[in-house]
C-alpha cells in the first residue's frame, strides 16, 4: 500500500503543478493528417495465433474495419489515423468483410476490429449488424471492442444476431486515479465496472485492454499500474486482458514526451508485466507485440525476447528469462 500512495502522490503533483492536461481541443490540434482510407476496404487484415479461452492455441482473423473515426479523443490513442470522417455507407462494412474473408485463410474466430466503437451507430451502421452477423457467426468467437459507456442492449441484441460466442474487448487502460481521468478517456471505473458486468450477465465475454505505462507514470509504478489494472479487470468478470505498451506517434504524445512526462516501457517492464500477469492464474494475459522491434535496445537479446514473450502469450506459462549481459 506504501507504494500506491507514494505513486499516487508523485502523479499529483506531476499533474497539477505543471499543469498538463489536454483538452480535446489540444488533442485534435497536435494530430498529423490522418491515412487516406477507402470505406470500401479494411485497412489490414491478417491471421494470427493466440490462446483460446478453452485453453487450444487457434487461428484469429483480425479484420481492421474502415469506418467513422471514433467520437472519444483519448491522450494516447492513434486509431483515428486509418479512419473516415463521416459515417460509411450502408453495406459497406459488410462488403469489407466479404472482401477480406475472401482473402484470408481458415480461422477458428474473428476479431473485427474498427478503430472505435462497434455500437456506435456512427461508427457501423445498425442496419448493418445483421448481415454483419450472417458474414461471421461460423466462426467460434466474434469479438468487437467498444467504449464501456456504450455497452447497452445493443450488445444484447447483436449476440443474439450472431448466434455464436461474442466477446466484446472494453479500453479499461489504467486504473490509476489519477492517469486515467488525465487520459480523457471520459470515463470512471464505476463505468467499466458496470460494461463489464452487463456483459458478462448477459453471457457476453469481456476482453480488457491495459496500457503498460501510460503518460505521467514511472517506469516502475507503469509496471505496477498495469498489475493492479489487470487485477481489477479480472475482479469484475473480465476473461481476458490485453497489454499495450503505451508508446508516442499520434501527434500529442510526441508533446507530452517533450515535456519529460511520457516514455515508452522498456522490454523489461514488458517481460515483468506479462510474467506477473499470467503468475495471477486468474485469466489469459496477453502482452500485444506490434511492432515490438521498436522496443529493443540490445541487438543481441531483442529478437530471443520478442519470441519468449510470443511463446508466453501462446502458452501461459512464465518461461526462463533470455540471458544477456546487457541487462536492458
Ligand atoms: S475510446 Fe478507444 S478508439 Fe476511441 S479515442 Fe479512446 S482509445 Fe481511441
Ligand atoms: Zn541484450
Amino acid at each position: 500500500m506504501s507504494n500506491a500512495r507514494v505513486a499516487i502522490g508523485e502523479v499529483s503533483r506531476t499533474l497539477g503543478a505543471s499543469g498538463t492536461r489536454h483538452s480535446t481541443r489540444d488533442i485534435l490540434a497536435a494530430r498529423p493528417p490522418k491515412n487516406a482510407v477507402d470505406p470500401r476496404r479494411p485497412y489490414a487484415l491478417f491471421v494470427e495465433q493466440e490462446r483460446a479461452a478453452t485453453g487450444a492455441i487457434e487461428d484469429v482473423a483480425t479484420i481492421f474495419l474502415t469506418n467513422r473515426e471514433c467520437p472519444y479523443r483519448c491522450l494516447m490513442c492513434d486509431l483515428w489515423q486509418n479512419t473516415t470522417d463521416e459515417t460509411v455507407p450502408v453495406g459497406a462494412i459488410p462488403e469489407q468483410i466479404d472482401f477480406a474473408l475472401s482473402r484470408i485463410p481458415p480461422a477458428r474466430h474473428v476479431k473485427l476490429y474498427n478503430s472505435g466503437n462497434f455500437f456506435d451507430a456512427k461508427a457501423i451502421p445498425p442496419t448493418d449488424h445483421a448481415d454483419i452477423a450472417a458474414r461471421v457467426r461460423h466462426f467460434n468467437t466474434v469479438i468487437v471492442e467498444n467504449h464501456p459507456n456504450l455497452c447497452d442492449d445493443a450488445c444484447v441484441r447483436f449476440r443474439d444476431l450472431l448466434g455464436t460466442r461474442l466477446e466484446i474487448a472494453l479500453g479499461l487502460e489504467t486504473v490509476h486515479p489519477e492517469v486515467l481521468p488525465a487520459l480523457n478517456k471520459q470515463m470512471t471505473l464505476a463505468d467499466f465496472e458496470r460494461a463489464a458486468r452487463f456483459l458478462t450477465w448477459h453471457d457476453i465475454a469481456a476482453r480488457a485492454f491495459i496500457l503498460l505505462k501510460p503518460p505521467f507514470l514511472s517506469e516502475d509504478d507503469g509496471v505496477d499500474w498495469a498489475l493492479r489494472s489487470v487485477e481489477f479487470a479480472f475482479d469484475v468478470g473480465v476473461g481476458c486482458c490485453s497489454i499495450i505498451p503505451a508508446r508516442a506517434g499520434n501527434g500529442i504524445m510526441e508533446h507530452v514526451q517533450s515535456r519529460g512526462e511520457f516514455n515508452p516501457p522498456s522490454l523489461a517492464s514488458m517481460e515483468s508485466v506479462l510474467a506477473a500477469g499470467i503468475a495471477l492464474n486468474r485469466g489469459r494475459v496477453f502482452l500485444d507485440l506490434w511492432e515490438i522491434e521498436r522496443f529493443f535496445v540490445c541487438p543481441h537479446c531483442g529478437p530471443a525476447r520478442s519470441e519468449r514473450l510470443q511463446r508466453m502469450n501462446l502458452e501461459q506459462i512464465v518461461l526462463p528469462m533470455v540471458s544477456c549481459g546487457c541487462r536492458t
